[in-house]
């Protein structure tokens, strides 16, 4: 039985009292909520909050809406206010939250394993033109963001949206958020194992599920059988990375506790084999271990990553076994190394059926609506009914007959989506920014955009892989602590002595072939407009001074 407000002397008495008694954990009999969060969490599950939309604030307006579910609760349905137009980034620390809330939304739709048929597609294109001015964002999680929604339209949005089976349940807020999967699982023709199964498992365990629905924080998955490791499984919270092992043939590891933003930490391995099968047994375990166990005094230490560093793997797995899983665990395999540092599937590749897939590469994840029914509208032309996301903001178009691929390959350049981009292009990712995040110190998307131009136009023959993330503010949506080259926006000084947006600079961070964070050069900031000085400068003393085979992040 789980720990949870409702039962709590059914699992305290099993439960040993922690000596973290201190971080508000249920398992230590902590069901006195030890700040805003936590209580606004009890005072009324997050998932309820859709009820309340439907029949009030969608019909009475924004200033119906109660504060503690406009700033709190309408996130575990994908909502957060999004910034007012016009409050410049010094502004962001100082003024009172609601002071930087504007009456439009962003809504986020969670696309679990990136997969989407064109017909969803086509629902979101629609969607962006008629209540969001255009916008859909492809995020770094393989979600769509939409922005200026009004709460009025949200009921038909989800009608909309849920009649060709999308959500945007747990989007956000403290819950179990999207799965990320392989956005070639069960197509591509090097795949170890197929993770389909077992994330459409978990989603049926877990989605809308108040079993899950208050957790210390966000709670991040990923699963993937691509030996690419398509997924950042570093990063998450768990994760399952496709192996095979010497006697029982393909399966998952596991990794936990990973996560990114203040205090980054890679996940560690348990050193565990899992059928597909049982893989759905393993992360609800896991995401039970953090509900009941994971700290909940700060926010800043909330999430899984400050348990698994404290308790170790081994005690982790042990834990996992004993107390939720009630079974031993197979030892098995670690993954093995990608062959190459590009894993998102940008370009033409053969499929398993001898069909193809197409991935293409927008400029940081910034589509519109009528970019993405135009997709479908090609996609479908070309025989295809079924699209991916990446976690790298791009797309890619499956199952196209091999000679029809050379049309759709001129047919997507004239859309600006390139299946051949240059490294810039491929290998950019940029937050939402200031444009509409309310944290956002600077600008990210436009200054994005505008570097690969910049970038493509000095350096027209520079084609190694290199990864340049943008943040807009010390936060790391954008993940610039594993980029080549991480810039986190804040505000520097320029020449004359005036504050301008800039960024501090991260250098030499990967995920993959040789994981690990990126050194803060110490003192190094430059200021937007120097930007592409700086990368132009960075990338030709790299490609003078490397030796042989030598990578940006070596
Ligand atoms: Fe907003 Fe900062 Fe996240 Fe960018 S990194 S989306 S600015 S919170």
């Amino acid at each position: 039985m789980a720990a949870t407000p409702q039962n709590p002397a059914a699992s305290a008495s099993r439960r040993k009292v922690s000596r973290h008694r201190g971080e508000g954990q249920w398992a230590a009999g902590h069901f006195t909520p030890l700040n805003g969060n936590e209580q606004l969490k009890k005072d009324d599950d997050g998932l309820n909050v859709r009820t309340r939309i439907e029949t009030v604030y969608s019909k009475r307006g924004f200033d119906s809406i109660d504060p503690s579910d406009l700033r709190g609760r309408m996130r575990w349905w994908g909502l957060y206010t999004q910034r007012k137009p016009g409050i410049d980034g010094g502004k962001t620390a100082i003024l009172e939250p609601e002071e930087l809330d504007d009456e439009y939304f962003m809504l986020r739709v969670r696309i679990d394993g990136g997969a989407l048929t064109t017909r969803q597609l086509r629902v979101i294109g629609e969607i962006s033109e008629e209540f969001a001015r255009g916008t859909a964002d492809i995020t770094d999680r393989q979600n769509v963001q939409y922005h200026w929604i009004r709460i009025e339209d949200v009921p038909e949005i989800w009608n909309r949206l849920e009649a060709v089976g999308l959500s945007t349940v747990t989007a956000c807020g403290d819950t179990p958020r999207v799965i990320i999967g392989s956005p070639v699982a069960g197509i591509a023709e090097d795949e170890i194992i197929d993770g389909t199964p077992a994330l459409e498992e978990i989603k049926r365990r877990v989605l809308n599920n108040k079993a899950f629905s208050n957790l210390p924080r966000k709670f991040k998955s990923a699963i993937s059988g691509s030996p690419l490791l398509d997924v950042v499984h570093e990063i998450n919270d768990v994760a399952f990375v496709g192996v095979r092992h010497p006697e029982h043939g393909p399966g998952f590891d596991v990794w936990v506790g990973g996560g990114l933003s203040t205090n980054p930490k890679l996940g560690v391995r348990l050193g565990a084999w899992v059928p597909s099968d049982e893989v759905a047994d393993v992360y609800e375990g896991v995401i039970s271990i953090f509900r009941d166990h994971g700290y909940r005094r700060l926010r800043t230490r909330a999430r899984l990553k400050f348990l698994v560093a404290d308790w170790g793997a081994e005690k982790f797995r042990q834990v996992l076994e004993d107390e939720y899983l009630g079974r031993r665990l197979t030892d098995g395999p670690a993954p093995e190394q990608p062959v190459q540092q590009w894993r998102d599937h940008v370009g033409v590749h053969r499929q398993k059926d001898g069909r193809c897939y197409v991935g293409l590469a927008p400029r940081v994840g910034r589509v519109d609506g009528a970019t993405l029914t135009k997709i479908a509208d090609l996609a479908e032309a070309h025989g295809s009914g079924r699209i991916r996301t990446t976690v790298e903001q791009k797309m890619i178009i499956l199952d196209v007959a091999e000679d029809r691929v050379d049309s759709l390959v001129d047919g997507l350049e004239a859309l600006d989506l390139t299946a051949r981009p240059s490294s810039f292009r491929r290998g950019t990712l940029a937050c939402t920014g200031i444009e509409f995040c309310k944290l956002a110190i600077v600008e990210t998307k436009q200054r994005g955009s505008h570097l690969i131009d910049e970038l493509e136009r000095r350096l027209p023959e520079f084609d190694e892989p290199i990864t340049i993330n943008i943040n807009g503010c010390p936060n790391a949506c954008a993940r610039i602590q594993v980029a080549d080259i991480g810039l986190k926006g804040q505000l520097v000084v320029d020449d004359r002595g005036e504050q301008v947006e800039g960024f501090q600079v991260h250098l030499g961070g990967a995920l993959g072939l040789e994981p690990g964070f990126g050194r803060k050069v110490r003192g190094l900031k430059v200021t937007a407009d120097e930007l592409p000085d700086y990368i132009e400068r960075v990338l030709k003393r790299f490609q003078a001074e490397r030796t042989d085979g030598e990578r940006f992040a070596a």
